[in-house]
């Protein structure tokens, strides 16, 4: 499964989702819809591409040629792997010129292949080059429509998400000028295993698999002590189902690891369980 990570050869934000000079109308006050935008301008003075990093579909091209902003709406052909976990993800590119070079090949329905550009930078509705953007998780909502929150400002109505939890950053691909106070996670070194994890991307409450299976004997056979600490009784944790004692010994075992608590096992806790011997 490819990671989804952020496409254009120079990260120089230049507002983040929080900025209080044109995105404050986004979140301040809106009781219902925020959508976390990002300006991104690449090298100072240019004009550069942003590039899908994945293979995406175009939705929606909305603005050209008339008074609205132009956006163009994407979501991935496939499941990517996010720092959030596996999931389609939505994309809304702004600001672009009406002559942009590469928006004026495309059509609704086109598939733009991972590397190809989707637009550059440019000034429509904007003072300074730069691509106003904003990501969500398509499965839930890819939203290729906008909506009107309670400043008045139209937003995306799609289930949106902060940009560091849906996209990595390929430090090979982009050089980092500024995230902007953002903190983004490098581009993970493995992929995410879904024959082990399965489908989700990770493993949690009610699973039942012979992963599952697996890393209840590993927990079984490593950390027997976490029975009797957590008053469990170790036999019980035998099986293929993901229930409350496993769900316990992983919580346990993130704490004492310094990962989050959340119980469940994604790529984090897997690759942690294997530093300890857990073999797949
Ligand atoms: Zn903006």
């Amino acid at each position: 499964m490819k990671p989804f990570t952020f496409g254009m050869k120079t990260m120089r934000i230049t507002q983040n989702y929080n900025g209080t000079a044109s995105h404050k109308s986004h979140w301040y006050n809106s009781r219902d819809y925020a959508d976390y935008p990002i300006d991104c301008a690449g090298k100072d003075g240019n004009r550069e591409p942003y590039y899908a990093t994945v293979d995406m579909q175009v939705l929606t091209i909305k603005g050209k040629g008339n008074s609205m902003t132009n956006t163009i709406w994407l979501v991935t052909t496939e499941k990517v792997q996010t720092p959030s976990g596996v999931m389609k993800v939505f994309m809304a590119l702004t600001h672009w010129n009406d002559n942009d070079p590469y928006v004026s090949k495309l059509k609704v329905g086109n598939i733009i292949k991972s590397g190809e550009p989707i637009c550059e930078e440019g000034t429509d509705g904007a003072t300074a080059n730069h691509l106003h953007v904003i990501y969500g998780n398509a499965d839930r909502s890819c939203g290729s429509s906008l909506i009107q929150n309670s400043n008045g400002k139209w937003v995306s109505s799609g289930y949106c998400m902060k940009p560091e939890e849906v996209m990595y950053v390929d430090r090979e691909f982009t050089t980092v000028v500024d995230t902007c106070g953002l903190t983004f996670q490098d581009k993970p070194k493995e992929e995410i295993n879904t024959s082990f994890l399965g489908e989700k991307g990770w493993l949690g409450f009610g699973d039942e698999s012979d992963s599952v299976g697996k890393i209840c004997q590993f927990m079984h056979d490593t950390f027997p002590k976490y029975g009797e600490w957590l008053g469990l009784d170790n036999e019980k944790i035998l099986g293929n189902y993901y229930g409350n004692i496993i769900k316990s010994y992983i919580t346990e075992f993130q704490k004492r690891t310094g990962l989050e608590t959340d119980g469940n096992v994604g790529p984090i806790t897997l690759a942690k369980l294997k530093e300890f011997g857990f073999k797949e």
